[in-house]
Order: C-alpha cells, then sequence, then structure tokens
C-alpha cells in the first residue's frame, strides 16, 4: 500500500505535469475568446501562476447562450425520451467518479482544497447530484385537475429553455452540479460561468456530458469575470433563468439585472453567519465540540453554512471552550493541499486572506478575546491559522459578517431564549444547529430558528433529499431535492372545451 508521502510525491508529480483545458466549451467544443483574451489563476497554496485561462465577457456569453438557445429550439435535449435522458445524466455521474483524481486535482489546484476533500466530499456528491436528478426525470408528473362536466384541465410540466447557472468558487465542481443538473433533468439547456478564481473543473464536466451522450449545446461553459462574463450572461433577454450561489452582495445584484433585462427567474443561494446553539443539557459535550471544531474549520470556513458564531449556554461555556481550545488548536494544520494528510489548505487568494485578517483585527478592537490563531502560518501560500475569539457580543463586525475564513466567534448566552434572540439577529438565515436532550426543547426550537436548515444534535448531516437554502438574505430557492428540479420548470395550463 502506498504511504501517505508517497501519494504526495504523486500528486505533485501529477500537478507538475499536469495539462489543463483553458478554453470556453461552447456547441460541444472547446474555442478560444473572440478576441483572445485571457486571465490568471493563481494556485494559492504557492502564490505562482497556474495557467492563463479563456476570459469571457458579452461576446462570448452571447455564442453560448445562441448555442443553448438553438439546441433548445431543435428539442435535441428537451424532447429526448425521459428514459434516454436519464441515461445520459447517470453515464455522467458514472465518467465524474471515473475522472475524480482529475476533477479533484482542477479545484485544489485553482482554490487550495484539501485534495482528501474533494475526493471524499466534493467529487461523490457531484457524481450523486447527477444521480439523483437523472433518477426524477420520469417522476415528475403534471396534473388533471376536478373540473365541471364541460371541461378537461390539465397542467403540464415544462423547461424554462436557456438557464444561466452562476457559481461560486469554495465548492467549484459541486456548486455546479447543486445547479447544473437540475437544470438539465427539468430539460433546459445550460451555460456555466464558473468563478474566476476556479474555472477548470466546470470545462471538464460540461465535455464529460457529450461523452455521456449528452447533445452539443445542451451545456456550455464560459469562463470570465464576474463582472464582464457572469453580468452579460445575467443580463441576457434569451436566458430564462439565472441559479446564482455566491456572496448576498452580488445575489442582490442577480435580481437587479433581472429587472433591467427580461425578468429573468432568479434562485439564489447566498451567504450565512450560521449560529450553533450549545444548551446546557446537550447529549455528549465531547461530541459537539468535534461537530464545532468541523463546522468552522473544515474547508477553510469557506462554507456558506459555517458554524461561525457558537452560542453556548453559561453552564456550560468555561467546560466546552476550554475542550473547544485544547483540541481546536491543533486539529486542523496548514499544509500543502495535495497531501492527502492535510486538512487545512490555504485561503482561495492573497485578497480575500487580507478581507479576513482584517477581520481578526476587527475581533481584537472590538473587544473580543483570541484564544488562539489569529496569524498566518509560515508558508508560502494564503494560509490563515485556526482561530477561536470568545467573548464576543453579536454587535461585534465578527459575529455579524461573513467571514468566509477559519474563524469562530464564541458568544455566552443565558439559556434558551437568549439563545434564541442572538441566533434570530442576523441578516442571514441559512443553516443553525441546537444541541438538547429534550425533545421538546429541540422541536420548538427548530420551530423559532428562523434559518433554512436546521440540525439538532449534530451538524452539516444531510443527503440528496434535503432542501438547501436560506431564509432572509440568505437567499432564495432550494438546492438539492425536487423542490429544485421544479424550479427550472414551469407550468402550462390546457383547459380544453368539452361542451
Ligand atoms: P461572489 O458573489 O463574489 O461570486 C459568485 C459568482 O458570481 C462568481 O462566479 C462570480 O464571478 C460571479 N460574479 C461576481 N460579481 C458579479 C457581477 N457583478 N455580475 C455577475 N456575476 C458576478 O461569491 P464568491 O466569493 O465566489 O463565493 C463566496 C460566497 O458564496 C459566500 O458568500 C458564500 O456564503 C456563498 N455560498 C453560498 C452557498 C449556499 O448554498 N448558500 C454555497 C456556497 C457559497
Amino acid at each position: 500500500m502506498a504511504t501517505l508521502s508517497s501519494k504526495l510525491d504523486e500528486w505533485r508529480a501529477r500537478a507538475a505535469t499536469a495539462r489543463y483545458e483553458t478554453r470556453h466549451f461552447i456547441d460541444g467544443r472547446f474555442v478560444e475568446s473572440v478576441a483572445g483574451d485571457h486571465f490568471t489563476v493563481i494556485n494559492p497554496a504557492t502564490s505562482q501562476p497556474l495557467c492563463e485561462v479563456s476570459a469571457g465577457g458579452p461576446k462570448e456569453i452571447d455564442l453560448a447562450v445562441a448555442s443553448a438557445k438553438r439546441s433548445f429550439g431543435a428539442r435535441v435535449w428537451s424532447r429526448k425520451a425521459p428514459r434516454e435522458r436519464m441515461a445520459v445524466l447517470a453515464a455522467l455521474s458514472r465518467l465524474i467518479e471515473k475522472n475524480a483524481e482529475q476533477f479533484a486535482l482542477l479545484d485544489t489546484l485553482c482554490m487550495g482544497k484539501p485534495i482528501s476533500d474533494m475526493l471524499n466530499i466534493d467529487v461523490p456528491a457531484a457524481a450523486m447530484n447527477f444521480a439523483y436528478f437523472g433518477e426524477l426525470i420520469d417522476k415528475i408528473d403534471g396534473a388533471v385537475t376536478a373540473t365541471a362536466a364541460d371541461a378537461f384541465h390539465y397542467i403540464l410540466r415544462e423547461p424554462l429553455g436557456v438557464v444561466g447557472c452562476i457559481v461560486p468558487w469554495n465548492y467549484p465542481l459541486l456548486m455546479a452540479a447543486w445547479k447544473v443538473a437540475p437544470a438539465l433533468a427539468a430539460g433546459n439547456s445550460v451555460v456555466l460561468k464558473p468563478a474566476e478564481q476556479s474555472p477548470l473543473s466546470g470545462l471538464l464536466l460540461a465535455q464529460l456530458f457529450v461523452e455521456a451522450g449528452g447533445p452539443p449545446g445542451v451545456l456550455n461553459v464560459v469562463n470570465g469575470l464576474g463582472e464582464s462574463a457572469g453580468a452579460a450572461l445575467a443580463l441576457h433577454n434569451d436566458v430564462a433563468k439565472i441559479g446564482f450561489t455566491g456572496s448576498t452582495e452580488i445575489g442582490k445584484q442577480m435580481l437587479i439585472y433581472a429587472g433591467q433585462s427580461n425578468m429573468k427567474r432568479v434562485s439564489l443561494e447566498c451567504g450565512g453567519k450560521t449560529p450553533q446553539i450549545f444548551l446546557a443539557d446537550l447529549p455528549d459535550i465531547d461530541v459537539a465540540v468535534t461537530y464545532a471544531i468541523n463546522g468552522i474549520f473544515g474547508n477553510m470556513g469557506e462554507v456558506c453554512n459555517a458554524g461561525s458564531r457558537l452560542l453556548i449556554d453559561k453552564p456550560i461555556a468555561a467546560d466546552f471552550l476550554s475542550r473547544f481550545i485544547e483540541r481546536g488548536k491543533t486539529a486542523y494544520r496548514p499544509g500543502d493541499p495535495l497531501d492527502p494528510a492535510t486538512n487545512l489548505g490555504p485561503l482561495v487568494t492573497a485578497s480575500h486572506r487580507a478581507r479576513v485578517m482584517n477581520y481578526i483585527t476587527r475581533g481584537k478592537t472590538e473587544g473580543a478575546r483570541l484564544e488562539f490563531g489569529g496569524n498566518a502560518p509560515d508558508l508560502p501560500g494564503c494560509f490563515v491559522n485556526p482561530t477561536l475569539f470568545s467573548g464576543v457580543a453579536n454587535h461585534m463586525t465578527i459575529a455579524r459578517e461573513e467571514i468566509f475564513g477559519p474563524v469562530a466567534a464564541a458568544i455566552v448566552v443565558d439559556g434558551l431564549a437568549e439563545a434564541l434572540t442572538v441566533a434570530n439577529d442576523s441578516i442571514y438565515g441559512l443553516a443553525a444547529s441546537v444541541w438538547t436532550r429534550d425533545l421538546t426543547v429541540a422541536h420548538k426550537t427548530v420551530r423559532d430558528l428562523e434559518a433554512g436548515v436546521i440540525w439538532v444534535n449534530c451538524f452539516d448531516h444531510g443527503d440528496m433529499t434535503q432542501p438547501f437554502g436560506g431564509y432572509k438574505q440568505s437567499g432564495q430557492g432550494r438546492d438539492k431535492c425536487i423542490e429544485s428540479l421544479l424550479s427550472y420548470t414551469q407550468t402550462k395550463s390546457a383547459w380544453i372545451n368539452l361542451g
């Protein structure tokens, strides 16, 4: 069996010799930008340039949308027999699994995620998305309604047309899968705009879709900056819906674009400031601390539902914090994300690291107590050490704004009522958790928390049936689940006069 270090050598060798496709994927083939424009992707683990990627803008978006519109108009996908479309998405799911190592390499090199996370979490989950939504294709029905005897009324569910998917860099392949899989399963044609920090895995995904039997032009990918390629896609009059995952700020911009263009539908999965409530009667303090550590330091804290606010009941606060400090200090160690033993990679870019460090400074100046971390390790990449602040008040910047880094804010609360007030005192409402032995308290807390996803005595658990999305400014719409697929369809009512 290969040792971990020899595996690291193998990954480094692969990374050194890897060839990446960097052009757009339009109409079933790779193409350069019209004027040959490029942008540079920097590997955040080394701070060295990784590759030059074709930079798209309005012209490339026009070409991709035209290709998607043509394929939709020709009905090569939307009217393909359901079982044939199911077979294509099932084949794509298998191809994602088969190419797991290549996907892992692409996202890890671009955005610094530990390669073991890619192999254990992102890639299997992306494959599962295509399998799940593929399986749903022939399970979605229309309806026949009750009418008077002189009429027959049925409701058809139809695809929307061209769907634009705009996704972030924190789970590049998986966030693309969350949007593209239901959009394709519903029969739409798609233009995907990956984040400029992580443009490579979307290209491989589109290539594999065609290899799986998907018709050319049904899944197109245009890379480019948000303000050029992203804006052009969201403003396009031939795009019927934007499925967006990203920041709350840009999510709001998507709604403006829709109003400025064709009133396209918009679904938004945006930021969060997830509270985890640890009540004094929690079942097992060590288990809860483990979840708390993983909930904020996993994926470098670059997780929309990162458990960034720890609301700890007064009677257990000292014990909870001392266990968190003892284990949390060393549980996540920064290292080369290509090393299968690494569980903390760099942050995505130097500017993002500067932003996170700025929040740490704010935490200190606003009076929170730095328990550990708060600095960067002596490594060449964009690393930040896992950080814990205690003595946090909910009005402090580190409790209010999404940091998107490995920074936990511990807030001591006096019982459930205060915990709920603090938890809900946020513009965000993506997720929350409560830890308690009391069944009644658990159910009441689920009812009273203002968030789209609530976990009881666990954190970040779920499967494809779980609607994932936010209350308040964490967004609108749901990923995964049947509701997501339906959001890429529209109903048509057919009223037939039998009189
Ligand atoms: P971002 O909003 O900066 O970018 C997201 C996407 O939007 C990228 O593809 C980007 O190129 C594009 N974009 C940026 N500016 C644009 C503009 N003016 N017009 C059109 N498109 C534009 O977000 P990010 O930094 O890539 O990702 C981090 C954010 O994503 C965090 O806020 C995180 O919470 C959120 N997120 C949410 C979920 C969820 O399910 N709720 C999941 C993952 C990430």
